[in-house]
């Protein structure tokens, strides 16, 4: 494996023997994190990383694109298959320039856009001011109730119906509960605003029936491609037809160059990974995970922000069970039995974003290296353990060696080990 890499660039080879060894033998239980099929791996690491196809697949600005072509267009049509999406643009780099694309299909320039404050789950190319959002339009927010942090309704139509926005947006990175669509389509529509739903934290669990779809109620899908959906990093637009050549344009000429067309095929091969049964039951396993994981805390005298989850992430909130053990320092103190997940604003939140009171965690890597549920309980035993200690050495080492045991039960990438 890797044998011209090893020969040819020791120390990057060095670099990704590590970071083999780091997914193989932790537990990931960061929420936006995934591992995708070799064959995924495979359509990244191929020649079509080689080939310029500015343009659409029949009509590109280069020549030697039939290939590239055919890729494309089976990732365009699975895309529109898996969500039943009128339109589907495959070629945004991440989910951020997806995020970008929209704005700048639908929108000019200052105009207002409403979406969920960061520190309630928001993600920052939803209105944060150190990002474009914020500072090329102009951004107001809704946040959940901080007595039982669910989207308030309610409050939501009435600060759209104040601030008139442009664009409403749903969507969120650190919200553990379903996301009711078609509210925010009605509450779109009755102030005359065009709905995005940034779909990137459960577009997996959307495709396969696991939450309810936003695609009959937005004007506009963006999602990634490399979280719960499972595929290659990458962003993905769906849209009704009226919208689609805005979007294609929007991504190619006005914001990007070349699309990545090693992704592109390896987004196709995602799809249709994420099309067949086992897909599904994975997703209902990812579920199944996460509420398991999330008993076992409360069980241990945890607090989870909303009471609970309904998805692929439960998100901690310390305050009351570990009044003074920041997110930081659980993050720190679980990495070091390496449990990695990510400290986390929780609803109210007083300490700043970089110490924050809560923990995010998330169950689609490791549903996908095949744990269930009586794995999730010894992990929440786990994170007990360590919380209830957090600089205590010997109770990580023994943390450690548990989680050693349970990473070689669960193989990863078998195909990638070394001899
Ligand atoms: C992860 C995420 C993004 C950004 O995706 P990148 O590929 O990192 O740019 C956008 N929106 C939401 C809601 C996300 O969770």
């Amino acid at each position: 494996m890797l044998e011209h890499l090893s020969k040819e660039d020791p120390a990057v080879f060095d670099a990704i023997i590590s970071e083999i060894d780091r997914q193989e033998n932790g537990l990931e239980m960061i929420a936006s994190e995934n591992f995708t099929s070799i064959a995924v791996m495979e359509a990244t690491g191929s020649v079509m990383m080689n080939k310029y196809a500015e343009g659409l697949p029949g009509r590109r600005y280069y020549g030697g694109c039939q290939f590239v072509d055919v890729a494309e267009n089976l990732a365009r049509d699975r895309a529109r298959e898996l969500f039943g999406a009128e339109h589907a643009n495959v070629q945004a780099h991440s989910g951020a320039q997806a995020n970008m694309a929209a704005y700048f299909t639908l929108l000019d320039p200052g105009d207002c856009i409403l979406g969920m404050d960061l520190s309630h789950g928001g993600h920052l190319t939803h209105g944060s001011d150190v990002n474009f959002s914020g500072t090329v339009f102009r951004a107001e927010a809704y946040g959940v109730r901080t007595d039982d942090g669910l989207i308030d309704y309610d409050a939501l139509r009435d600060r759209a119906r104040e601030v008139k926005p442009a664009m409403l947006i749903a969507g969120a990175s650190a919200y553990p509960r379903v996301i009711d669509f078609e509210a925010f389509g009605e509450i779109a529509r009755e102030v005359g605003a065009y709905l995005l739903v940034d779909m990137a934290h459960i577009a997996g669990l959307v495709a396969t029936g696991h939450h309810p779809s936003p695609v009959p109620h937005a004007d506009v899908v963006t999602t990634t491609t490399h979280k719960t959906l499972r595929g290659p990093r990458g962003g993905l637009i769906l849209c009704r037809e009226e919208h689609a050549k805005g979007i294609d344009k929007a991504v190619f000429p006005f914001m990007q160059g070349g699309p990545l067309m090693h992704v592109i095929a390896a987004k196709a091969v995602a799809f249709a990974e994420a099309l067949e049964p086992a897909f599904s039951a994975y997703s209902g396993q990812v579920i199944a995970n996460a509420s398991a994981l999330g008993d076992r805390l409360i069980e241990h005298g945890f607090e989870l922000v909303s009471g609970g989850t309904d998805n692929h992430l439960v998100l901690v909130d310390l305050r009351t069970s570990h009044e003074d053990l920041s997110g930081k320092d659980a993050e720190e103190a679980l990495e070091a039995a390496a449990i990695t997940v990510n400290k986390n604003t929780v609803p109210g939140e007083a300490r700043s974003p970089f110490v924050t009171s809560g923990l995010r965690i998330g169950t689609p890597a490791l549903t996908t290296r095949g744990m269930t549920e009586a794995e999730m309980a010894c992990i929440g035993d786990w994170i007990a353990e360590i919380l209830a200690r957090p600089g205590d050495e010997r109770v990580r080492a023994r943390v450690r060696a548990s989680v050693s045991e349970l990473c070689e039960q669960f193989p990863l990438y078998p195909e990638l080990a070394r001899d």
